[in-house]
């Protein structure tokens, strides 16, 4: 059966609390094999390390957790906690890959890392200026049509930023489709910072929030 956890309503989770209960779709349930086999990969020494700090940067994202029982503090912009998890795993160069749309923004998060001690390569969607005709685009299929428009080039950045052998990459903004691409063909690890929303100024989260109000039609098929 598959998985469905996003439908789980139980109070006492199974994954969550110590002999708590699961649905006839739980992976924790039934998916052990697989759970046991992803754990044993943890067993990698880097993969254990990078992990490692994971975790232990998500937990000092949070303060007074000495206080029990321990109500959730956090208090840690997500720009923090990027720049915080690349000094434990000993990063120096730091990529980013960013969105044309976002360059102003990309521009001080280059600030706020080299404020930190990184060294910093960026490199913008639009890098290299090649045609979208490359791609077979028609002039209604483009933005601007009737004129030049550069492609989204992930694939560009990725290498240039691996031909800087930058240690950990920051997506600042990527279309949907373009960020796979980068995912795919970049050699460090990646992070994302700013997932692009266009109309919601890049909190996406937000239409989910309100789709029992203002976003109801996302919920019928075709919107
Ligand atoms: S793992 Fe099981 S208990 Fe946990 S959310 Fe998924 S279905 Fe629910």
């Amino acid at each position: 059966m598959k998985a469905q956890c996003a439908e789980c309503r139980l109070k006492d989770r199974v994954c969550r609390v110590e002999g708590g209960r699961g649905p006839e779709y739980c992976p924790t349930l039934h998916k052990g094999d697989l759970v046991r086999e992803a754990v044993e990969e943890y067993g990698k020494p880097d993969i254990h390390a990078f992990a490692r700090m994971a975790s232990i940067q998500e937990a000092e994202c949070y303060v007074e957790r000495e206080i029990q029982p321990y109500v959730m503090h956090p208090v840690k912009p997500r720009v923090q906690e990027i720049c915080e998890f690349a000094q434990k795993m000993g990063y120096r160069r730091l990529g980013i890959a960013f969105c044309a749309g976002l360059h102003a923004e990309a521009g001080v998060l280059e600030e706020i890392l080299e404020a930190q001690g990184f060294e910093v390569v960026s490199v913008v969607c639009k890098v290299g200026g090649t045609p979208k005709e490359v791609l077979g685009l028609t002039e209604e299929e483009k933005i601007y049509r009737g004129r030049f428009e550069p492609m989204c080039s992930p694939i560009a950045q990725a290498r240039i930023l691996a031909d800087a052998e930058t240690d950990f990459n920051i997506l600042v903004g990527l279309c949907v489709g373009h960020d796979s691409l980068f995912f795919k063909y970049s050699q460090a690890p990646c992070t994302v910072l700013v997932a692009k929303d266009r109309l919601l100024g890049h909190n996406p989260v937000a239409a989910l929030y309100t789709t029992n109000t203002y976003y109801q039609r996302l919920k019928r098929k075709g919107f």
